[in-house]
């Protein structure tokens, strides 16, 4: 040993900071590989600097990073060949970590590794989270500066010593603690290496390429280098083909469909964002998946779940994200709060908003073509992001029963004259099952209305922001009163019945109803002409959207509990009503049939009742 050798203290104020490390960063084991990959990194980058500006004059020689596990010694070691470090380099970055009411801190964020590991820059002794003890062997880039070993075995004391180095850069060595072996394994490392490092900017090798040769797999003489150190969101927007962009979308997401669309993002300032966000193509709802981003800091891999950073619509998308100036380290609440933060949110917004608007000018057919896949993120983005629907409000597509599409401007000028009704509101008429609701769809288009499609998982919560937003104007689903009712153009004939009278009447077709479980029915009186249905079936719009939303938030709730309502609206105009009331006596089965047709014809009948209705219809057949 040398006589030089130097033991001391390691500058914490709390007692023994490594059980602490140990304890509470356990579940984030796996960051310390990034840590001492990324400032093998940072050192070989900042070897290039110096030479860039001229004050390295050696020879930068190979740069690559090198990853090894030793299974004999049970050690891991991240070798680089970057400026190293003099001892007084090593005095001043590893052995004083400034901590500050340190015991404040770390209780605080106890389930928050990243938190304490950023915060304090402890980087380096994330080391300590696998390790019982661990080597810095390290090397300055400065001529004259002797090679230095540094040692500490998990207590606050550390031996530093000279050594022999031939080479210019650090070794890390970490000897692998018996509960943490896994950090020995290969596969593991390579799972890490490739989670955090596969974009970094200097190259990684971790062994050789292998290759099958008679039957075994053998080691060649080529690196097994684990990182793109020029990914595709670091190069520029004017460099990049089309099949560059879908080339670095299949890599990151294999299995995908090719992305429908991409937003290219590169600013500096006032903050510095880079990145590539896609558009999947949805192929429905179900394969919808949050969490596909990835955030990266200087092509360091920091996590996959950006929420708080991007608007909660956008998490929708995929694709990269870098920026050094999100704090990465912190908890997310305080993501939430930190003023970069919500200008990159904001900045996203809008870039989103602006390329799909561009898209839109430029290219309305490829805009049709996708809009099916596209539509949740507007739909998404217009409910949930007020500056969002702004900009939206202007390109997003409504699709009628023809299959036609309209922004808004377009198809209030479409249905203006003939769907406004005597109170000057605006109606919109939407069916969310075309085949379910054919015959109401085919009314409406006997008055020459038009029928909206709203079938999106989200379409109930944008058609009520379209209702907030727009002026004078109601939705309703066609099937939701009768054809004269949901456009009112003028009085409609005044029902004159006695109470008595109409309380029979309502006994009359009631007693004729079937029974259907959970499932009410609202007998009511039109005169709605001699051509019309005798018996329409509608549900009022406002109870059926407060039912649907109940039920799509599940759980117990006022309204996703109440029995389903439906109107019974007889037609008092028509013959075959006129006929059976004036006849009630030797009108049963009449008045049973009638009825019974009208609930078949929305899917109501079924059962018991489906079966008498077939029988006592096959009765009423003239056998001859
Ligand atoms: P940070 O990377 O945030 O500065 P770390 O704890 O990871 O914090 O590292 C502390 C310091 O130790 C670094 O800033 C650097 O000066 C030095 N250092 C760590 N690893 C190396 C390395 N492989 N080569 C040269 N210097 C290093
Ligand atoms: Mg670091």
């Amino acid at each position: 040993m040398d006589t030089q050798t130097q033991t001391g203290h390691i500058g914490v104020t709390t007692e023994n900071i490594f059980p602490i490390i140990k304890k509470f960063l356990y579940s984030d084991h796996e960051i310390f590989v990034r840590e001492l990959v990324s400032n093998a990194v940072d050192a070989s980058q900042k070897l290039k600097t110096l030479a860039s500006v001229g004050e390295f004059k050696g020879d930068l020689g190979d740069l690559t990073v090198r990853v090894s596990v030793d299974d004999k010694k049970k050690t891991l070691t991240i070798s680089d060949r970057g400026v190293g470090m003099t001892s007084e380099e090593i005095e001043k970055y590893i052995n004083q970590i400034a901590f500050s009411s340190a015991n404040d801190f770390l209780d605080k964020y106890k389930k928050d590794a990243n938190a304490i590991i950023g915060h304090f820059g402890l980087g380096f002794y994330s080391a300590f989270m696998a390790s019982k003890k661990v080597e810095i062997i390290t090397k300055s880039w400065k001529d004259d500066a002797p090679a230095m070993k540094w040692e500490c075995d998990g207590s606050p004391e550390y031996t530093m010593f000279e050594v022999e180095k031939a080479d210019r850069g650090t070794d890390i060595i970490l000897h692998i603690d018996d509960e943490n072996k896994e950090f020995l394994e290969k596969y593991k490392i390579e799972s890490l290496l490739k989670k955090y490092c596969r974009f970094l900017p200097v190259s990684v090798a971790f062994g050789k390429k292998t290759e099958w040769k008679d039957g075994k797999s053998v080691e060649t003489d080529e690196d097994n280098i684990i990182n793109d150190t020029n990914p595709a969101w670091t190069r520029k927007p004017a460099d990049m083909t089309n099949d560059d962009y879908i080339k670095f979308y299949k890599d990151l997401y294999p299995f995908s469909d090719d992305p429908l669309f991409w937003i290219h993002l590169n600013v500096d300032y006032p903050f510095n964002l880079t990145g590539i966000l896609y558009f999947p193509k949805v192929r429905n709802g179900i394969d919808l998946q949050k969490n596909k981003i990835q955030l990266y800091s200087n092509q360091v891999y920091v996590t996959d779940s950006v929420e708080g950073i991007v608007p909660e619509f956008l998490t929708l998308l995929h694709g990269v994200m870098d920026s050094p100036d999100i704090p990465l380290n912190v908890s997310r609440s305080y993501l939430q709060s930190d003023g970069n933060v919500k200008k990159i949110s904001t900045y996203i917004t809008k870039k989103v908003a602006d390329r799909l608007e561009e898209i839109f000018k430029n290219d309305r057919p490829q805009f049709e073509e996708k809009w099916d896949s596209l539509k949740i993120f507007v739909e998404y983005g217009i409910i949930s992001d007020e500056k969002f629907y702004e900009k939206a409000s202007k390109f997003v597509l409504i699709k009628d029963v023809e299959n036609k599409f309209y922004t808004l401007d377009e198809y209030k000028t479409l249905i203006e004259a003939n769907q406004t009704d005597k109170d000057k509101n605006l109606i919109y008429l939407y069916t969310t099952n075309k085949d379910e609701q054919y015959a109401y769809i085919a009314e409406a288009k006997d008055k020459a209305y038009d029928v909206l499609v709203m079938d999106g998982q989200l379409d109930i919560h944008f058609v009520n922001k379209l209702e907030q937003q727009l002026k004078d104007s109601r939705f309703v689903r066609v099937d939701s009163d009768v054809i004269d009712n949901l456009i009112k153009k003028g009085d409609s004939k005044e029902v004159k019945l006695t109470d008595d009278e109409r309380n029979a009447l309502v006994e009359l077709f009631k007693s004729a109803t079937p029974p259907i479980e959970k499932t009410d029915f609202i007998v009511g009186f039109e005169h709605l002409g001699e051509k019309g249905n005798p018996i329409t079936i509608t549900q009022n719009e406002f109870m059926r959207r407060m039912k649907e939303m109940a039920e799509m938030q599940g759980g117990m709730n006022f309204y996703g509990d109440m029995p389903l309502s439906y109107n019974m609206t007889v037609n008092l105009d028509s013959p075959l009503v006129k006929r059976v009331v004036d006849d009630k006596e030797n009108s049963k089965d009449a008045i049973g049939q009638i009825v019974d047709l009208a609930l078949l014809a929305n899917g109501l009948l079924k059962g018991e009742a489906l079966s008498k209705f077939v029988k006592r219809s096959l009765e009423m057949m003239p056998v001859n």
